[in-house]
């Protein structure tokens, strides 16, 4: 493919402090593989330090020297959301548009619609649902991420989130920070987890690794998935199996959410389902913010059937200031950070790269990265998702004001 292409790619902001000069670490870690064997993303070459900020406008995934040594057009931006965005303006005559989880932009069908040649939205990062993937599907294009890029990395800020509910930890060091020394106050919801029951919905990349941190912890383990787990693992990692969610739910003290959103899983966590927990349950959701119903979200903990609600994932990205979950009581939630850890954006860097260098090659994309091509689910797609749009009421995150 020769001819010159437009890249419209969409990344967060850079730090208000200023782009950074200098870092906490010198190196990142090399991995050779990924826990299941699967190889590391494998681009012919690179033009970036592993372990600088790249997820940022100045960063722009590192791609810049790559895009316009061979002639493309590569436009970066992070306003997407108001009327008449950047994005809005140059996604008509884009070719490819990237995107990152974090701070999605939107590619809903109206949007999709206005651009003709656009033929490949890839994720820096995993989870697909910013983009409308019926439309994808119905207009024929490519829609492909960086799978396992960030499993990982996500699955560490689980096991961090579940111990900092379950133990009670940001009220702890809000008291240090204070000034006070309240250990009544402490203590007065905090709780050892061992011999606590865990289970996660969904024992993918993310929830198989979630599950394998948590055993040391001496808890007894759950899960739901639609494909079920090899007798070996289950029986390595003890785990319970549930033919479905309702059924992991009334037997699990923490409940950690791992499936990707789509229509199946589209508010799974409504009052109905959270009135089926035990009292005093917790829920750490790092998959999608649309999982949860907000609203059940704050209710459940103002009436205390859920002693604590953790995670980093939002609906819309980024959530309007008077979002109820910035406010709600016993949360201990992060801005969406656990996929984009400096170690994360050097593999989806590295990763978004090996897919247009395929792209422009011709060269097929691996069968793990996709989720839609040929006018249908493929790949990790066709594994994970089911058809459908879970898009609609994205337009709200024009309503976030810095
Ligand atoms: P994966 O494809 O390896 O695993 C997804 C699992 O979900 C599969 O095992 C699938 O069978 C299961 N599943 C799908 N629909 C289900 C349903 N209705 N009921 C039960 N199980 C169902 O993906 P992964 O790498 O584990 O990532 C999972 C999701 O986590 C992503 O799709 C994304 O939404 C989210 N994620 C979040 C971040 C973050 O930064 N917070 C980063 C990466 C991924």
């Amino acid at each position: 493919m020769n001819q010159k292409q437009k890249i419209l790619c969409v990344l967060y902001d850079d730090p208000v402090s200023g782009y950074p000069t200098q870092y906490a670490r010198e190196s990142i870690p090399e991995l050779k593989q990924y826990p299941d064997g699967q190889s590391m993303p494998s681009p012919a070459k690179i033009d970036f330090n592993p372990g600088d900020l790249l997820g940022s406008i100045s960063g722009g995934l590192g791609l810049k020297k790559f895009l316009e040594d061979q002639g493309h057009e590569f436009v970066v931006t992070s306003d997407k959301d108001v009327q008449n965005s950047v994005f809005d303006q140059e996604i008509v005559d884009a070719d490819i548009v990237i995107s990152q989880p974090f701070w999605p932009a939107y590619l809903t069908a109206e949007r999709i619609a206005k651009a003709p040649n656009l033929k490949l939205a890839i994720t820096a990062g995993i989870g697909s649902d910013h983009v409308d993937l019926q439309a994808a599907i119905e207009k024929n294009m490519t829609v492909c991420e960086v799978t396992y890029c960030n499993s990982i990395s996500v699955a560490e800020h689980a096991v961090m989130q579940i111990l900092a509910l379950v133990r009670d930890y940001i009220p702890q060091y809000k008291w240090v920070i204070d000034g006070g020394w309240n250990i009544a106050d402490s203590v007065s919801r905090s709780y050892d987890i061992e011999g606590m029951d865990v289970g996660v919905v969904a024992a993918g990349r993310i929830g198989l690794a979630v599950l394998k941190r948590m055993k040391p912890f001496d808890v007894n383990l759950h899960y739901t998935d639609r494909h079920r787990l090899s007798e070996d693992v289950e029986k390595d990692l003890n785990l319970t199996f549930h033919a479905d969610v309702e059924s992991l739910v009334k037997s699990c003290d923490v409940v950690s959410i791992h499936c990707p959103l789509h229509p199946e899983t589209e508010h799974l966590f409504n009052e109905n389902l959270i009135s089926k927990m035990k009292k005093g349950s917790y829920i750490v959701n790092t998959a999608r913010g649309k999982i949860c119903e907000r609203d059940a979200i704050v209710k459940a903990l103002e009436t205390g059937q859920l002693a604590g609600y953790a995670g980093d994932v939002w609906f819309p990205q980024p959530p309007p200031n008077d979002h109820s979950w910035r406010m709600m009581p016993n949360h201990a939630m992060t801005p969406h950070t656990s996929g984009t850890s400096l170690s994360a954006q050097a593999r989806y860097a590295a990763g978004v790269r090996e897919i247009l260098e395929c792209w422009f090659a011709e060269k097929p994309i691996r069968d793990e990265y996709l989720i839609v091509q040929g006018g249908g689910l493929a790949g990790t797609g066709a594994h994970s998702y089911s058809e459908g749009n879970t898009t609609g009421g994205s337009d709200e995150a024009s309503k976030f004001k810095v």
